[in-house]
């Protein structure tokens, strides 16, 4: 069984569609994603749409909460990219096309299990708000024994937009160190992040995913280019958008 892994596309829809794309061509049985498929960019409901047709099923992240429900220790213009996401929802004039979606995203869900392998937007301590940052496996090592305890095996998340994975050492491994894949000797417990679709924060502004081959017992990471000066323009030509929004996705950051 092959698994693509995707997270945080936040309504950047040049980026999820070069991530599908690229996703056809490599053998997966099925795509799965963790989570934040809204807030900050400027096509969510265009990414929702194409979340509900390709993957088997999404997490509920925090700008989804946020989006849906209420935008909970957000900052000013996370906050402002909520109200603004949830209108674009609301503005929707077909009924049908808009309960769909109401449907949808009422149906995400906060943690799924499959095989050796819990599935969470933030952590398993706290799925929809913590963060597992890849300097916690330096400066947090009771923070990240408290977070292993709570994992079996194997634990997929997002929510840092930093891809990589975290051994229960602690240990912190970027892709490159590894070139770009990781093989799961059944030994170690692992948290794996994918890395975020739609707003990298390595300093690399390409999408990232993964895919998880379960007969070959390994995790692959990817990187593709995408059109982002469009989605700047995009981001840029909305008032209550951030201008920051976009500009960070030149910078990956
Ligand atoms: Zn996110």
């Amino acid at each position: 069984m092959r698994t693509a892994i995707i997270s945080d596309i936040h309504g950047n829809l040049e980026a999820l569609q070069v991530v599908l794309g690229d996703i056809k061509e490599r053998n997966c049985d099925r795509i799965i994603c963790l989570g934040d498929i809204l807030g900050y960019g400027p096509d969510p409901v265009s990414c929702v749409d194409l979340i509900a047709e390709h993957c088997d099923w999404s997490l509920l992240g925090n700008h989804d909460y946020g989006a849906l429900y209420e935008p909970t220790n957000f900052n000013v213009a996370a906050e402002q990219a909520a109200y603004w996401t949830r209108a674009q929802f609301e503005k929707e004039e077909d009924d049908q096309a808009a309960g769909r979606r109401w449907e949808f995203l009422g149906r995400l869900k906060v943690r799924v299990g499959f095989g050796d392998f819990l599935c969470v937007h933030g952590s398993p301590r706290r799925p929809i708000n913590e963060y597992i940052f890849p300097e916690d496996a330096i400066n947090s090592p009771v923070k990240m024994q408290q977070i292993f305890e709570r994992v079996q095996t194997y634990c997929l998340v997002g929510h840092t937009h930093v891809p990589g994975v975290f051994t229960d050492e602690p240990d912190f491994y970027p892709p490159e160190d590894v070139e770009s894949v990781y093989k799961l000797n059944g030994s170690d417990r692992l948290i794996i992040n994918p890395g975020s679709v739609g707003q990298p924060r390595d300093l690399d502004p390409r999408s990232s995913y993964a895919v998880l081959d379960e007969d070959q017992r390994h995790v692959e990471f990817f990187r593709l280019p995408y059109d982002v000066e469009s989605v700047v323009k995009k981001i840029h030509a909305v008032p209550e958008l951030s201008n920051w929004l976009g500009d960070r996705l030149l910078e990956g950051r």
